[in-house]
């Protein structure tokens, strides 16, 4: 027999079987891969001599009382996405002679979590890697952790007065935040807080495009779009900054077509049409030397690098290329200085870097005894055992005759229908409809054992194994911990994380404890389309049957796994310093707290201590003067005791 058409059985199944089957070369990004024991390992570097097994580090966070679900983030993979899209911009800018550099943000509403934040300004620190915040709440974030002066802090977002006077006071305090105007009156707000402050805000407008727009959120972009200038409304709000003298801080062009930009066609679009705005902006008089591409740059889901729902077709080293080369094109034809680039990738780098582990506990049976003989069974009953007796005659191996499978599926149908019929119709009794049933899963089951076997599965037979699949109870709350595959229907890779040297010979969907509706998991990736069953291992007693959910770091998280990790600070430090000045080290503050920020482990005390610490600096090195200094604290606590205005 030729050895490499032989289909896998469950005694020739390897890891190299298992990699194909859930493609996780594919989605992977050289993060994950199999090993002989046939578990998932993890190599946060890329390097296999650093690499973790996955399911013992699960079992030694078991041993420490971390039980499952668990929430894995390896930081490193972070660092290494970071680095990877710098790499590839530093890449294109050098290869097409780029002018400027790139500058990227990261965009604080796709992971608020602390230590991830932190993490990122950690390890940005060497590129100047700033934050995009798009509400006050994660403004705060961004003040309190942009320490670096050079860094961008991109301000998006609805903005009232108070939001527009801190980004002015953080300007002065030594910070770089763009306020970038997405709606028409916010122009009038910027000036009157300059005209309040007696100084002004670096500037950035956001174009509504008319291009193409992408992904689900398409329809959030485009002429109609809820955020973005028209071209007449970029005109106008010129005309008024000029006119209030604030032309010269407009340093920004942003544009954002939305999330996961599937098809890179899209970007191209959008890039020749804002190089164009840019242009003008240029030639209107305003210093500009920022262009921000904000977010999109997607993440390949499914491994199928194609320009569908759960992928992308295009690399990042494609995007950066592109980006690059379309703005130097449009800057050297109309011969102004190549901007600064900014982009607010999200997606990109924190998807990667988590991994939410969970068990199974058990799974929905089926029924697997054929039912005793009665010896007075009626016709249909007689016909469904007769059809049952002659697939177990078809032998076990590969000389097995396919269109006999089919042949003997299609009688099982007819009996079992002719069965349905005869209750409805009250010459069944339920007993017998029972085995009725009961010998049509046997059969199935006969037949699907006989398929292994098949090269070629017939189409009539493909959704047998749909009949014989199981429900897996999943120790989950998927609204909590996978929020995405619900809300918006986002795929993500989903697989055991080990057995992995062995054949999976169930089909079977993720229901979750909760006894909610929306609490499955039943759409998995399948090479750029969808599949409403994964392939399974039987859950052996005795033993857990653990499974990862990749990719999920970016957006996802967000809503999941809460817990504090630090506690406030509680105690007054005022030090006395050289220059007759003095400095609060610590501050004890009253019960005003925002539990939004502290659910996403941020504390307040501490965020606004550190502020109170950073603006201490200011007034000591006479930047910031001692009232605006406290206008400036004012506004966040404020904010941060009205909770309404955090999102
Ligand atoms: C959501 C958002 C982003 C992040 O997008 P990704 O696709 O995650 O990179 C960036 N900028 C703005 C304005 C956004 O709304």
């Amino acid at each position: 027999m030729n050895q490499a058409n032989q289909p896998s059985t469950k005694n020739n199944w390897t890891v190299v079987d298992s990699t194909n089957l859930y493609g996780l070369n594919r989605w992977g990004a050289d993060y994950f891969s199999i090993n002989q024991k046939g578990h998932i390992t993890v190599s946060p570097k890329r390097e296999e001599d650093s690499s973790l097994d996955l399911m013992e580090l699960v079992k030694e966070l078991e041993d420490r009382n971390l039980t499952l679900p668990l929430l894995i983030r390896f930081d490193d993979i972070l660092e290494d996405r970071l680095r990877q899209l710098h790499q590839s911009f530093e890449k294109a800018i050098n290869q097409y002679n780029y002018k400027g550099r790139y500058q990227g943000v990261f965009p604080v509403k796709c992971n608020q979590h602390r230590h991830v934040v932190e993490e990122l300004m950690t390890c940005g620190r060497r590129w100047n890697f700033g934050l995009e915040a798009g509400s006050k709440a994660e403004l705060l974030i961004a003040l309190s952790l942009v320490e670096d002066s050079k860094a961008l802090l991109i301000c998006n977002g609805y903005k009232d007065q108070s939001y527009i006077e801190t980004t002015i006071l953080a300007r002065q305090l030594g910070r770089q935040p763009i306020v970038v105007i997405e709606q028409a009156d916010e122009v009038e707000r910027i000036i009157t807080a300059s005209n309040e402050l007696g100084a002004a805000p670096l500037i950035g407008l956001r174009a509504k495009l008319s291009s193409r727009s992408s992904g689900r959120w398409g329809n959030s972009i485009g002429e109609n779009a809820k955020f973005g200038l028209s071209i007449p409304e970029i005109l106008r709000t010129v005309e008024k900054l000029r006119n209030a003298n604030l032309l010269n801080d407009l340093r920004l062009l942003h544009f954002h077509v939305g999330s996961q930009i599937n098809d890179i066609a899209i970007l191209k679009d959008a890039l020749q049409e804002a190089g164009q705005i840019y242009v003008e902006l240029h030639r209107l008089g305003a210093p500009m030397g920022h262009l921000d591409v904000g977010g999109g740059l997607g993440v390949d889901y499914d491994g199928s690098q194609r320009a569908t729902e759960a992928s992308t077709n295009y690399s990042l080293q494609n995007y950066a290329n592109d980006v690059v080369a379309t703005i130097k094109e449009c800057c050297e034809f109309n011969n102004i200085q190549m901007p600064i680039l900014i982009s607010e990738s999200g997606r990109a780098i924190a998807s990667h870097f988590s991994i939410l582990v969970f068990n199974t506990l058990g799974t929905s049976t089926i029924p697997e005894k054929v039912p005793p003989n009665t010896g007075q069974e009626s016709l249909i009953i007689r016909n469904l055992r007769e059809t049952l007796a002659n697939i177990k005659q078809i032998p076990e191996n590969s000389s097995i005759d396919s269109s006999k499978l089919q042949e003997a599926w299609n009688d099982t149908l007819k009996f079992k229908e002719d069965a349905l019929n005869a209750f409805r119709l009250g010459y069944l009794k339920i007993t017998e409809r029972s085995v009725a049933e009961e010998l049509t899963w046997s059969s199935a089951m006969e037949l699907s054992k006989r398929l292994e076997y098949c090269d070629v599965i017939p189409e009539g037979l493909t959704a047998l194994h749909t009949n014989l699949s199981k429900t897996y109870y999943a120790n989950l709350s998927i609204f909590r911990s996978a929020p995405d595959t619900w809300a918006i229907n986002q795929l993500f890779p989903i697989m055991p994380i080990h057995r992995l040297d062995e054949k999976p010979t169930q089909l079977g969907h993720f229901a979750d404890l909760t006894c909610d509706s929306d609490g499955k998991l039943a759409r998995f990736i399948n090479s750029g389309e969808v599949k409403q069953l994964l392939e399974l291992h039987p859950i052996k007693p005795n033993e857990k049957y653990v499974i990862g959910m990749f990719l999920g770091g970016a957006y996802q998280e967000v809503m999941g796994n809460l817990h504090n990790l630090f506690g406030s600070t509680n105690s007054v430090h005022i030090r006395v310093t050289s220059d007759r000045g003095y400095r609060l080290d610590h501050v004890v503050r009253g019960d005003t707290k925002s539990d939004v920020l502290q659910a996403m482990e941020h504390d307040p005390e501490e965020l606004l201590e550190r502020l109170r610490i950073a603006s201490e600096k200011a007034i000591q090195n006479r930047k910031l003067k001692i009232s605006d200094a406290s206008r400036l604290i004012d506004h966040i606590e404020t904010s941060l005791r009205k909770s309404t205005y955090l999102t």
